[in-house]
């Protein structure tokens, strides 16, 4: 297998493509749709002995457009497969429902976070004027967990661990030493991947994401290979690692709000992360949500409107924030 390095200056830093040589070439994921990327993709393939036309399969690991954004055009080239998880399926085959679906839920959620009108606005010229990175429509093929699909001289299996995305899967194979994983950005190395705000149509995000970690972690994988930036070598560490991230970002959410509350998602994430621009007016109050979402389905945190206030109760974070346990 091989590692591909795509440019991204738009999101969460430096992108990988790989490769799986063999009798089916297949592709995980693909970068975004521009001009450098899609030269450092024809390089990458071109140092491997392999061109565009060579592919037979395409595996995406979610909907996002550093993901996903060449997948029609290299499909429109080399005629190859291309699977994903039915959960993200309508949104990369470009289906007109699936996209007002989602743009519906974001300006509903934009609303009751209650992102002021600058920030506001901010944000939305920011996503209108990166739709293009998303790229062609893709012919799908849709796969759910559990699912095999040939690649290389091997075979994948989808892990579906939804949270950071609704349809985020793992592709899970026999390496030299031990199950090994693509796991797009349900891990990363370096950053801890949004909940949140990276994908509206997620239920229960955090909870949903926790679930995704814990059994992350009990696949115990050898080795991942993430979405951005190196391999990783001990995921269940990381996933631990991450899970206790989420444990400590509770504990300030709490804080917050015994502070300042009551209080909207807006003003939480202002006191949570200060100043946000670009993407990150997504991504800060849909984070913040995602812990109070999880708050009041607990029982700890009480809503009323758009506003959240501390319930008058124990809390024990440990509970409410479960992080894997180590098996090795
Ligand atoms: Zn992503
Ligand atoms: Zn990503």
């Amino acid at each position: 297998m091989e590692r591909i390095r795509l440019g991204n200056t738009v999101f969460e830093g430096r992108n990988n493509a790989y490769l799986i040589p063999g009798e089916r070439p297949t592709l995980v994921d693909v970068g975004v749709a521009t001009d450098s990327v899609r030269r450092d993709l024809r390089d990458g393939l071109d140092a491997t002995g392999h061109e565009i036309s060579d592919l037979d399969a395409i595996v995406l690991t979610h909907w996002h457009a550093d993901h996903t954004g060449l997948a029609g055009e290299l499909q429109a080239e080399s005629g190859a497969d291309v699977y994903v998880h039915e959960g993200d399926a309508g949104i990369v085959a470009g289906d007109p429902e699936a996209l007002d679906a989602e743009r519906q839920i974001r300006e509903r959620r934009f609303e009751e976070w209650g992102i002021p009108d600058g920030p506001l606005d901010e944000v939305t010229s920011f996503l209108d004027g990166h739709v293009e990175l998303q790229g062609d429509a893709v012919d799908v093929t849709t796969v759910e967990d559990g699912d095999r699909i040939a690649a290389g001289d091997g075979e994948l299996e989808v892990v579906h661990l939804p949270g950071h995305a609704a349809g985020l899967s793992a592709f899970a194979f026999d390496g030299d030493d031990g199950r090994e994983a693509f796991v797009g950005d349900v891990i990363l190395p370096k950053y801890t991947p949004n909940v949140g705000g990276a994908d509206l149509r997620v239920d229960r995000p955090l909870e949903t994401y926790l679930d995704s970690l814990a059994r992350l972690a009990d696949e115990d994988f050898t080795r991942a290979w993430p979405g951005h930036r190196d391999p990783i070598d001990d995921p269940a560490g990381r996933a631990r690692v991450i899970a206790e991230h989420h444990r400590e970002r509770t504990e300030r959410v709490l804080s917050v709000l015994d502070e300042h509350g009551p209080a909207d998602a807006w003003t939480v994430s202002a006191h949570l992360f200060g100043d946000l621009s670009a993407i990150h007016i997504l991504h800060g109050p849909g984070e913040a949500f995602a812990h109070l979402d999880h708050l009041v389905a607990e029982g700890v945190v009480e809503r009323d409107g758009d506003e959240y206030l501390a319930a008058d109760t124990e809390v024990d974070v440990d509970e409410l924030v479960p992080v894997p346990e180590t098996k090795r």
